[in-house]
This record gives C-alpha cells, structure tokens and sequence, in this order.
C-alpha cells in the first residue's frame, strides 16, 4: 500500500506567519521573535541592538565574538542554543568557566527562558536537570571547563564557550573532542578579551574580523568607533568635569554626537569585515555602541584608570568596556619597561669576558636551540644582564669547562625537559654548579624554588630544583620593572635584531600573566604566551633569577667581587640547606625525582 502524497505546498503562496514560520527554521531571532521568548524578565527583542540580528542568523560552522560586556551576546547564544537543540534536534555543550558557576548560570539566565514559555517547557519535561537537559533523543548538556570528567560522555554536534579566556584552557582540547562523531562540528566562542593574541583575541584575528560600522548623520563617513579615534576626552581637572566635556565625535568631520544619535546611526549600522572571505566568523563590537552605557559612565573609568592609576579600573576599561586586550603593568614586560633597565654607558660583554670572582648565574632554556641568559650580582645586590646567547650543546659545555678553568664563581638552572637525557648527562658533569629545573604551579607554596641536590647515599646523580613558575616569572619582571636587574645600552639590538628590537626583547614580552581558574574555581594567576610566538628567553631569564638566589650573598659591588672574599663561595651544597621547603603536603624536596 503505498502512502498517501503529501500535500503540496507552494512557497509563493504562503500566508506572512507561514512565511515567518519557515524562516524560524533557519534563524533564531525569527524563532525567538515568533515564539514571545521571554529573557531575563522581558520579552525577548532586538531593540536598540540591531548588530546582533547577524550574530543570531549566522550559521557558520565557526563563529567568535571578541565581546564588550553587556552587549547581549551571551542572551544570543542562549537563543541560539535552543534552537539548535529545539529545531535542528542537534545535541549541544554550553560550556562555562568553572563547575561552581554553572548552577547559578542555569538557574538564573537559562531556566527562567524555559519557564515562562509552555511550549519549551514542555518539550524539556522529560529531563531537565541543572546540568543535563533532553527533549525527544537530543541532549543539551551544561558543563564547568574546569573539571576534565566532567568532559566525558557528552557526544555534541555543537559548542557555546561563554567567557573562553577565563576558562581552564588544558580541557579545551577534550572538550573540542565531545564533536569528533558529528557532521555538524560547530563552535563559537565568545569572550571579553584578556591578554593579547590569547584566547578569544588570538581568535578573532583568525577570523574575517567583523566591526561593526556606522555613518556619520553629517558627512556620512562610515567608521568602526574607537576610543581613540572617536572619543575626545575632556578636562581632566576633576572627575566631573572629565565626565561632564568628555564625548564621543565622528572621525572625519569631528562634530560631536549625542548617546540618542549614536543609537539612531546604530540602527542602521552593518558588519564590516576586515579580512573577507575567511572561514571564522568574527564580531567586535564595543560599549560606545551600548544602549546601556553613556559616555559619560566610560569616562568615568578612564579617568579612574588612567588619572588615578587604578589598574581595576582600566582592565575594566580596555577589557570588559572596549572588548579590547589589555595587560596591567607587572602583567607583561613590555619594551619600554626593558628599556627603563637600561644602563646608559653599558655595553655587554661576553661570557668569556667575565672576571674572575664575579658570581654568575646561568639560566638555559633547552629546546632546538639552548637559549642562554646570564647574570651577575646576587643576593641583596642588583643584578646585571652580562651575556645572552643561543648555543649548542657542545659550545654550552665549553664553556662551562672554561668558567671551571677560569675559577669563575657559578650556578646554572636549566630546562630538565625535553631533552632529558642530554640535561642529565651535563648535569651529572658539572654537579657542582648545574641544577635541572622542573616547573610547577602549587596552591600554597610560599617559596620559589625547592632544592634538591645530588645525594651520592641515594643514589641520585645530579641537582634538582622544583620552581614555582608563576612565582619566578613574577620574580624575574618584578626586578627587571624595579631596575634591580639591569640591561646594557644596547639590550634592543641583542639577537637578532629587528625594525624595533631583537629577539631578546620580543621573547621576554612574549608571555602574559593571566587569571583563570584553577581546578576548584579559584582563580589562579598563569602566565601564558600566544602561539607561535618564542618565550624561551624569558624562561631562560626566570632560570638565571632562580640561579641567582642561590649564589651566596657577597656584599660588595659586582664588577669588583674576587673569590677571596668569599672563600667558601664554590661550596653550594652548604648553602643548600636553608633554602629547602615544604610543598602543599608538606613533603620535604628531599630526593622527589626519583
Ligand atoms: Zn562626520
């Protein structure tokens, strides 16, 4: 018996609701818009927020929006989200930073969407748990990026990650693979920005990088509005008066606009893309086009910020107002801070041009190339940047021959990985002087490096030392930014040299310090570096600092130390003692490599 035909339908022929009803198909704000969603206590609209209608109806594989705060992005996917699942019956992941943030996200943004409208509710009746959500066969799955389990048995045929850059970024990659037996794949990310090319910025500028964009009501100039292009700031006499003359202007014709005629212009506003035709759909917008913000709140951060000095204020600013990445001083080294370290009538000598008596510390970065950097001075004395240099193993061991030779006081602290075999084999040579490095990041330990020297009795063969890796960084550009670690005249032209710097100065700004959750959701600060960009630099610089903390402290001058002040100097393993620690465990670094 064959089956009844259907009935045909002639699309020209639909009624205006037939019309919309097929388009809801396709576009959730259409849906959200038939469906009177109610979100976050009101009936769900596009009013005053005309850019996101593009954001709604984007139905990239890959989409990521570099977000300002409180521009509605995350209402946006929460929409999205249902649709998928509701319409498209896809499986979903809404991936948050940490576990204990989920319920509250759930319960306070999602549910109540689900609540007031019967008919979803309805569609959910089957399971709706905080976490785990089904209707028919689709599941819709809540999860914390923190907490790797937590990633396991959800197979998705698409991901939100709300507040990327402040999630557990060692999980993403499982969390990638919860996709891995769908056809559909798709991912957006969203994000307000933290470090630069990091996270959500590094990739936006992977994307077709969308601003959007809107003419001026007198000249007509299409412009992407930008604090400093845009904003004129006022007297900055007092905060009120900063406040009250600061205002927004068009870039060409610079007459002033109010907060109503930038709404107005917003309206008609368009996404221009920057990069046409990649495959990342990417979104940038920012609180000069926010219906919520005036001019005159922003200005009153900015003049916190940049007036007062307060460094909340303008992370407030460039990251969560402006969608723009942003460091506060002690977050990154930058060029200048460099540059303030420098001394005017220093040239760098060699390592072989080091005198005898002068204790050195030497920091290696081990990789394809054995990055160096060595100091001079140690305990309360400054210290000084007296040679940096990418060597070979055979070069490195010469000259460690020849400081032996030379009776030159020093301490080397090197990579331990990944060339294992090689750091053990020259540490087991230079015992005296040579300590394989292991990075960590404990909870509570209060001291930078943990000792561990050889103990012939044990039977281990060489120096150890666990350093606490945020700490040391910290250490490292804390005394480069107080000038208690100095640089020659010519510290930008070291290795390499460049249009601006070499590659001395671009590897030691390379890492950013950021905070992001630690496995129970406490924020923990980490440094990070963006992809593809070297930092073996800096870490050889945190080795050489860690070095230098366990050279005696000798109290005269550097550049005139001799070995006879300090006849006990080759001693190491005396001073070894008191720098011993305790970790979280309360385990003593005893012998902890075996
Ligand atoms: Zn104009």
């Amino acid at each position: 018996m064959a089956d009844a035909p259907s009935k045909i339908v002639d699309p020209t022929k639909l009624t205006a609701a037939g019309r919309k009803a097929v388009l809801s198909q396709a576009y959730s704000d259409v849906w959200a818009e038939i469906m009177h969603l109610k979100v976050d206590g009101r009936t769900w609209d596009l009013n005053q927020r005309a850019y996101l209608r593009d954001v709604y109806r984007d139905n990239a594989q890959r989409i990521v929006c570099r977000k300002s705060a409180q521009m509605g992005f995350t209402v946006a996917f929460l929409v999205k989200t249902l649709h998928r699942v509701l319409l498209w019956k896809w499986n979903g992941l809404y991936l948050l930073p940490t576990k204990v943030g989920v319920v509250p996200f759930v319960q306070g943004r999602f549910n109540p969407i689900i609540d007031e409208n019967a008919l979803i509710k309805e569609r959910f009746a089957n399971l709706d748990s905080v976490t785990h959500k089904r209707t028919g066969t689709n599941n819709l799955y809540f999860r914390g990026s923190t907490v790797a389990t937590d990633l396991r048995e959800i197979p998705v045929d698409f991901e939100i990650w709300d507040e990327r850059d402040k999630m557990a970024s060692s999980n993403l990659h499982l969390a990638l693979t919860r996709m891995d037996g769908s056809p559909h794949k798709h991912l957006a990310t969203l994000s307000t920005p933290t470090a630069e090319n990091w996270g959500v910025d590094a990739e936006y500028k992977d994307s077709d990088k969308r601003e959007w964009t809107i003419r001026c009501l007198y000249c007509n100039h299409a412009q992407f509005l930008d604090w400093h292009l845009n904003v004129e700031i006022g007297d900055t006499e007092s905060i009120d008066l900063c406040k009250e003359t600061t205002h927004v202007r068009c870039q060409k014709c610079k007459k002033p606009w109010t907060h109503g005629q930038i709404m107005e212009m917003a309206e008609e506003g368009f996404w221009d893309p920057q990069e046409p035709g990649r495959d990342i759909h990417g979104y940038y917008i920012n609180q000069l086009v926010s219906p919520t913000r005036s001019i005159a709140e922003l200005a009153e951060i900015w003049y916190k910020g940049e007036i007062r000095g307060d460094v909340d204020a303008s992370r407030e600013l460039w990251n969560s107002a402006l969608g723009l990445p942003w460091a506060a001083p002690g977050d990154r080294l930058t060029p200048e801070v460099i540059d303030q370290a420098r001394e005017q009538n220093y040239r760098m000598p060699t390592i072989s041009g080091v005198t005898m008596g002068t204790p050195i510390s030497i920091g290696v970065d081990v990789g394809k190339h054995l990055h160096v950097f060595v100091l001079s001075g140690s305990g309360d004395l400054p210290r000084r940047v007296v040679d940096v240099r990418i060597e070979d193993w055979n070069t490195l061991r010469n000259i460690f021959n020849d400081l032996n030779e030379r009776n030159i006081y020093w301490t080397c602290v090197m990579d331990a990985a990944p060339e294992k075999a090689m750091a053990e084999s020259i540490a087991r040579e230079f015992v005296g002087n040579l300590w394989l490095a292991y990075y960590h990041d404990p909870k509570n330990m209060n001291t930078m490096a943990a000792w561990s020297p050889a103990d012939p009795y044990s039977g281990k063969s060489y120096n150890s030392v666990r350093i606490a890796r945020t700490m040391a960084i910290d250490t490292a550009h804390g005394m480069i930014s107080r000038k208690r670690m100095t640089f020659p005249n010519n510290a930008r032209h070291l290795v390499n040299p460049g249009k601006d710097y070499g590659d001395m100065y671009a590897q030691l700004i390379a890492q950013t310090a950021v905070t992001v959750p630690d496995r129970m959701g406490n924020p923990r600060r980490v440094y990070v570096h963006p992809d593809g960009k070297p930092d073996h630099f800096d870490h050889a610089l945190t080795y050489a600092t860690v070095a230098s903390t366990l050279t005696p402290a000798i109290r005269s001058a550097p550049e005139n130390l001799r070995f006879e002040d300090n006849p006990e100097g080759r001693s190491i393993l005396d001073e070894v003692g008191g720098l011993f620690t305790q970790d979280d465990e309360g385990t003593v670094f005893d012998g902890f490599f075996d």
